[in-house]
């Protein structure tokens, strides 16, 4: 068998303080229709990254409208995971050339073979996200299940070979979901094609409310200067995140604002071989720097960590040059924070409106936005108060569970 996760339940009727009742009846209604259903979701990593991050905390809450939802992690080894973080980037248009080796093709589908030999058959429905198990359902012929696949990546301009390669996997599927329209390739045949975008809980560690002192006092044990400003990028050890561009933006803003300082909380990833370089590089510019701090998951630095300094920073930057959506942007919008982002992928989604103007195209503009953010907390504020509506109204997990309930219906009833 897969790895299953473990995880409890969680209450949807939490939400009715903070969201539109109307939206939660609409999820807790389709729990009802869908009683019983038996539901998977499938990915490849337990911990680091947007998906592990979004299914720990969307799978107990549909475990409270009735439906018997998993969580399960394929597994695979190193060669495997290489070829699949380079599928991940060439999805986002990176090119590729392992790709037109038949060997390490060959890895991936023996991979997907033997993982599909030990799904359980009884699931009603298996939501399978990226690229890494996308072939799974290939091979289960004969399965009964209604299967759709999440891509969580921006697949706007993929690499045609790469697209080439996956596109008759995708199209196995019953349906596919992807964050916004822009992502769909248009060469994707399926009768059903829709789009979703994720959301983060509100009640989770990671976005629960901490005083802004208990956040300060944390930030102070690790070495970090309270009474200084501080802005601080979070996301996994990966070039589409641009670190280099953050600390090049860091630096230039530093010149205007003595005194800053700069966190790089990252994570590490099953599925992500790639970040240990990523980590190390990042690591040598830290130490040329004492006011530039490097974080990770390996070092103790889990999901209340990261709140405490997502809501102690003074702005948070993002300056990814490709990014499926990023939870990041929303988590840290939730806290009220100003955000700098690069203009890129599903971060626009959320950075409408007046938090539009800070989306940014290059590290000059990145170091521009935020030295004037930093001078400006009365700016600050009014953002952070629109950010938080922002993600109230369109990025909260029962809009979410809706919308998915709502497609996997569609699906049954036909
Ligand atoms: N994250 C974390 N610790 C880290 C780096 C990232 O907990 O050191 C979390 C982050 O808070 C977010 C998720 O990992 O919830 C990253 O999701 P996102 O959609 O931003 O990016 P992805 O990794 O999926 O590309």
């Amino acid at each position: 068998m897969l790895h299953k996760i473990s995880l409890g339940t969680c209450d949807i009727d939490k939400y009715r303080l903070i969201e539109a009742r109307g939206l939660i009846d609409e999820a807790v209604s389709l729990g009802k229709e869908l009683k019983g259903l038996r539901l998977c979701h499938i990915n490849s990593t337990p911990f680091g990254g947007g998906v592990a991050e979004l299914l720990v905390s969307y799978i107990p809450l549909l475990r409270s409208l009735g439906i018997k939802a998993d969580w399960q992690v394929i597994r695979g080894d190193r060669r495997f995971f290489t070829f699949t973080k380079g599928l991940h980037n060439a999805l986002q248009g990176a090119p590729f050339a392992e790709i037109e080796k038949i060997s390490t093709k060959r890895v991936y589908l023996a991979n997907n073979f033997a993982n599909a030999r030990e799904l359980d058959p009884n699931y009603d429905v298996f939501v399978v996200n990226d690229p890494q198990p996308a072939a799974l359902r290939h091979y289960s012929p004969d399965s009964n299940t209604k299967w759709i696949w999440r891509c969580h990546v921006d697949s706007s301009q993929p690499d045609a070979t790469v697209w080439d390669f996956l596109r008759p996997y995708v199209e196995e599927h019953d349906a596919a979901v992807f964050t916004t329209s822009e992502f769909v390739p248009q060469d994707l045949r399926l009768a059903k094609t829709t789009t979703m975008a994720p959301a983060i809980c509100a009640f989770s560690p990671k976005n629960m409310f901490i005083k802004k002192y208990v956040c300060r006092e944390l930030l102070e044990s690790l070495g970090l200067d309270r009474h200084r400003p501080l802005i601080t990028q979070v996301s996994r050890f990966d070039r589409w995140k641009d670190p280099f561009g953050t600390i090049a933006a860091y630096r230039l803003a530093k010149k205007e604002v003595p005194g800053l300082q700069l966190a790089m909380i990252g994570s590490f990833a099953q599925d992500d071989p790639e970040s240990w370089d990523m980590y190390a590089a990042i690591h040598t510019e830290a130490n040329k720097d004492d006011d530039m701090f490097v974080y990770s998951n390996l070092t103790g630095i889990g999901n209340m960590e990261v709140n405490a300094f997502q809501r102690a920073s003074d702005v948070v930057i993002q300056k990814s040059i490709r990014e499926g959506f990023g939870l990041v942007v929303a988590e840290a919008l939730w806290k009220e924070k100003p955000v700098v982002a690069g203009n890129a992928g599903g971060i626009p989604l959320q950075m409408t409106g007046e938090l539009s103007h800070y989306l940014v195209n290059s590290t000059e503009e990145c170091a521009e936005k935020t030295v004037y953010l930093l001078q400006n907390p009365a700016v600050c504020k009014k953002l952070g108060e629109e950010g938080k509506k922002i993600v109230t109204q369109n990025f909260l997990m029962p809009r979410l569970v809706r919308d998915e309930l709502a497609l996997i219906k569609s699906l049954i009833s036909k």
